[in-house]
């Protein structure tokens, strides 16, 4: 069975977020207070309706219990953010995510039992800030607060080493899971692979650990 998707706020989140499920195929039901949103989205997700989310009884009207995951994505009313996520908690919401616009909002989503907490901007802004302070980071990943998965630029020092030459694992404590080269992609490389001036380097690791490497190394 496919699974069904609510989406509340049509901002540039939530909106975006209803496209890109729409395009790979799933049922969404599209949920604003504006009219004009909600009509830019009713030739694009399955359901679009007006509607307050703050509103006990607009939800139980649509069956909101029934949908797998529900995505608040209201944007600078914080206040109708927290109730609506109180609401759809307690009338049993299986799956439910919300974008948190500062830390305090984080908090009293994470007491008041939402499943996921999204910061979009603060973590592209994040993402953003690791690519441009270095010209060979291409992207950065939080894995939590001091680990990191990155894309690195191998540069000229490293051409034509191979991994276990370079003893990173023992040097620096963190790992290579991949590499990208052109179009191919080495997923766990042996130790004996040469690396290339150019090829992507997918590194694992404590952010202390892997800043280190790039230092010395890159
Ligand atoms: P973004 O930063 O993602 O663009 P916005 O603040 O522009 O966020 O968008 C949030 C959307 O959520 C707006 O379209 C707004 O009308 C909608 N919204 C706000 N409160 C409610 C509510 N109580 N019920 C439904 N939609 C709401």
């Amino acid at each position: 069975m496919k699974k069904e998707f609510a989406v509340i706020g049509l901002g540039r989140f939530g909106g975006s977020i209803c496209r890109a499920l729409s395009e790979e195929g799933m049922e969404v039901m599209a949920m604003d207070v504006i009219e004009e949103k909600v009509n830019e989205f009713s030739s694009i997700a399955s359901h679009a309706v007006v509607g307050d989310s703050t509103d006990e009884s607009v939800l139980k009207s649509i069956g909101i219990r029934n949908f797998d995951h529900v995505i608040v994505a209201i944007g600078d009313n914080i206040q109708a953010s927290i109730l609506t996520t109180l609401i759809l908690k307690e009338l049993g919401v299986k799956h439910i995510t919300v974008k948190a616009q500062n830390d305090y909002h984080e908090k009293v989503l994470n007491k008041i039992g939402a499943d996921q907490i999204v910061h979009p901007e603060r973590d592209m802004g994040k993402r953003i800030a690791h690519s441009i302070m270095s010209n060979n980071v291409l992207d950065y990943l939080e894995l939590s607060d001091e680990h990191s998965i990155v894309e690195i630029v191998a540069s000229q020092r490293l051409d034509g080493h191979t991994l276990i030459s370079l003893d990173i694992r023992a040097k620096f404590g963190i790992n290579i899971v991949a590499f990208k080269r052109g179009k191919d992609i080495i997923v766990s490389p042996q130790a004996t692979e040469v690396i290339r001036k150019g090829d992507i380097l997918i590194v694992i690791g404590a952010d202390v650990d892997i800043d280190r490497f790039e230092k010395t190394m890159i």
